[in-house]
């Protein structure tokens, strides 16, 4: 299976996601993470990444795709992939669509973790983390709503879309997720 996974943060995303591709089988596709090892390894494409990163903005679309049709290329994709945090604009969930048309290969859902506001400052600020401050987390929220509400319509347009109530607990929530998948 291929599937994208969408959650604002603090909605659980990571635990989920884990416990997905264990269930099913498949690698873990975090552009986050794949980003953060090309600079480690100072690759053309993560050298022109980390001066996006460092300042927190978005890395531009033509380099995030290339890392990621990179991965996909691997044999491990064969048997399907989760992707996390990817796509993250209505360009990359264009090419990806692409791509994985080319392929023969569509996406089979996507996953929209939904918590509300409120109740993700608590979760966040129970963390205590030094970044989480209330005022910092209901930026990030708005950015994540700002920047996700175009995919979310545009995914729930091609009718691929699975919106789950992330506020339960884990185990309820990864219930919900299978069962949205037939899993
Ligand atoms: P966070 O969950 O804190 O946003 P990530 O690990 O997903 O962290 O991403 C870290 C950074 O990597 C982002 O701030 C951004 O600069 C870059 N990045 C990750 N995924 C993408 C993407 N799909 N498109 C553009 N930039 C990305």
């Amino acid at each position: 299976m291929r599937i994208v996974f969408i959650g604002p943060p603090g909605a659980g995303k990571g635990t989920q996601s884990a416990l997905l591709t264990e269930l099913l089988d498949i690698p873990h596709l975090s552009t986050g993470d794949m980003l953060r090892e090309a600079v480690a390894k100072e690759t053309t494409v993560g050298r022109l990444a980390a001066e996006y990163m460092n300042s927190g903005r978005l890395v531009p679309d033509p380099f995030v795709v290339q890392i990621v049709g990179e991965r996909l290329q691997q044999p491990d994709c064969e048997r399907g992939c989760l992707f996390d945090g990817f796509p993250r604009t209505l360009g990359q969930a264009r090419s990806l669509d692409e791509y994985l048309a080319a392929a023969g290969t569509p996406l089979d859902a996507v996953i929209e973790l939904r918590v509300d506001e409120d109740q993700l400052v608590n979760r966040l600020l129970g963390r205590g983390r030094d970044d989480d401050s209330i005022d910092t987390i209901r930026q990030r929220f708005r950015d994540y709503t700002t920047m996700t509400a175009p995919l979310i319509d545009y995914y729930s347009s091609t009718g691929l879309l699975r919106t789950i109530d992330g506020s339960g607990t884990t185990n309820e929530v990864f219930k919900a997720i299978r069962k949205a998948l037939g899993k």
